[in-house]
């Protein structure tokens, strides 16, 4: 691991990675400034804290690089644009994510990672890949973008038997694998490309091009997607070690090195164990979702995703099935909620942006829609043409919903909706009650945003809570 002693280190950002950067830093003796643009109660609290530890933290002053820094340290959520990373270019000092951190503190017997990164289904096929490698008795965690800082990791890695990895499931987003240039997986997946973040990244290009990085120096598998040939692309202009194979995931009949779906089955063509065999069967379609045999397709899609992963990693055929059997999803990803009335309602509050509602959309018929929030940016023709035919009716919500209203206007002008004027939180209970006067017996009432929530909640998490409540209330209500 890099030695850190006396090296001048400026953090960007008092956020949820900066402050573990910080705390790790000083305890490496490294001379640490914390810069941070807002001065608030709260930024203060935090500095008093890093200060008991050396940390100095200057606060509302994010953007001049301090003096003698030998390198910047950043929060994701910085803007590649920002003044401070233009005033270190020009000083020579290199920029580092939290990933980049992590990755150059990891000990001589670190485990290896097996790495995702994708527009959605990232934390939902890390938590399957957590599952299967646990099913085959590899000591894991699900870390990066979830779960405890990624720097704590590494640091407590080897130092209890909880905290020994045979191998780790490493969620990256596009932020950290833009900042993390050192990072060489043993293998890698690129679920799905699809416009979101661009106001941080720039452009669509320079959006793939940070979630490729992911792909650098694999050793074993670089994973894609054979349905989003963006994903292949990157693969392609990867530099990976000698031997590293590119590994497709299909929901059809898979090709040699692929893994797909045949007869209700998931298929191995990949790692074949035998070599008279020309396909290994890995599970049925319906473990991945044991409770209804009846996943979502974009969960196949991911499934398949940390299978090939876990099988680069020699994972036995029988510990998928156990893995993905064992499996939860985290809340407010196409969690059903409750029945009432004959109507099921499904939280996916967690679909965020237009590709992810895409996704929930497609997995159900009859739908009774509730979308709408913060659009960032996003146009919504494409996902109504697409999800026209299954929609009942649409409940509008939040502060971008003419957008979408707009858009049923031009591709499903005789799908009912409602128009909630309002973006207080209390609209959710509206809202589910419309949804559920529109809806009949049979239908489904989908939270599938398309949007951001902070319109109108603190967070996603916040709005699907919201709407489970709502929910609640009407199976009360005696509805
Ligand atoms: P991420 O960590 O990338 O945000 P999650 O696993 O939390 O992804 O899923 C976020 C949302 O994206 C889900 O609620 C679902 O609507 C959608 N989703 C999940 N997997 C996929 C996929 N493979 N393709 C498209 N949409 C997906």
């Amino acid at each position: 691991p890099q030695d850190f002693a006396g090296r001048h280190v400026t953090v960007a950002g008092l956020g949820v990675s900066g402050v573990p950067a910080a705390r790790a830093l000083a305890g490496l003796g490294a001379r640490v400034t914390v810069v941070n643009g807002s001065d608030g109660e709260r930024e203060r609290a935090q500095a008093a804290e890093l200060a008991e530890l050396g940390v100095t933290v200057r606060l509302g002053d994010g953007e001049t690089l301090p003096e003698g820094t030998d390198v910047v340290v950043t929060s994701p959520g910085w803007k590649p644009t920002s003044p401070l990373f233009l005033a270190a270019a020009e000083a020579g000092v290199p920029v580092w994510g939290d990933v980049e951190l992590a990755w150059r503190l990891r000990g001589p017997d670190a485990a290896p990672w097996l790495a995702v990164t994708g527009t959605n289904g990232k934390t939902t096929t890390v938590r399957m890949l957590a599952s299967i490698l646990a099913a085959a008795g590899l000591r894991t965690a699900a870390v990066g973008n979830i779960g405890i800082p990624l720097v704590d990791v590494v640091l407590g890695e080897g130092q209890t038997a909880a905290t020994s990895y045979d191998v780790l499931a490493v969620e990256l987003s596009s932020y950290q694998l833009h900042w993390a240039p050192s990072v060489r997986a043993h293998s890698a997946a690129v679920l799905n490309l699809a416009p979101d973040h661009l106001d941080w990244h720039g452009s669509m290009t320079a959006y793939a091009a940070d979630k490729g990085r992911i792909y650098e120096g694999n050793a074993v598998a670089c994973v894609y997607n054979a349905a989003d040939p963006a994903t292949e692309d990157l693969v392609r202009a990867a530099d990976v070690e000698e031997g590293c194979r590119a590994i497709g995931f299909t929901l059809g009949t898979p090709g040699p090195s692929q893994v797909g779906v045949v007869d209700g089955l998931l298929v191995d063509r990949a790692f074949v164990e035998n070599r008279q065999q020309q396909a290994q069967e890995l599970a049925e379609v319906a473990d991945i979702a044991p409770a209804s045999g009846k996943p979502a397709p974009h969960n196949v899609a991911n499934a398949l995703a940390a299978a090939a992963l876990a099988r680069a990693f020699g994972v036995p055929a029988a510990a998928v099935r156990e893995g993905l059997r064992t499996f939860h999803p985290d809340p407010h990803r196409i969690q059903h909620v409750a029945d009432v009335a004959g109507v099921s309602y499904v939280d996916d509050s967690k679909a965020t942006n237009t590709h992810a509602a895409e996704a929930s959309l497609a997995a159900y018929e009859n739908i009774v829609w509730i979308a709408g929030g913060l659009a960032k940016g996003a146009t919504f023709d494409e996902l109504v043409r697409t999800a026209a035919g299954r929609l009942r009716a649409v409940v509008l919500i939040g502060a971008d919903r003419a957008l979408i209203r707009e858009a049923l206007g031009r591709h499903a002008p005789d799908v009912p909706f409602v128009d909630l004027d309002r973006t207080d939180t209390g609209a959710m209970s509206e809202a589910v009650r419309e949804a559920a006067r529109l809806a009949e017996a049979g239908d489904t009432v989908l939270l599938a945003p398309a949007c951001a929530s902070m319109d109108m909640f603190v967070n996603y998490n916040k709005r699907g809570e919201a709407f489970a409540d709502a929910v609640g209330e009407l199976a009360a209500a005696g509805h």
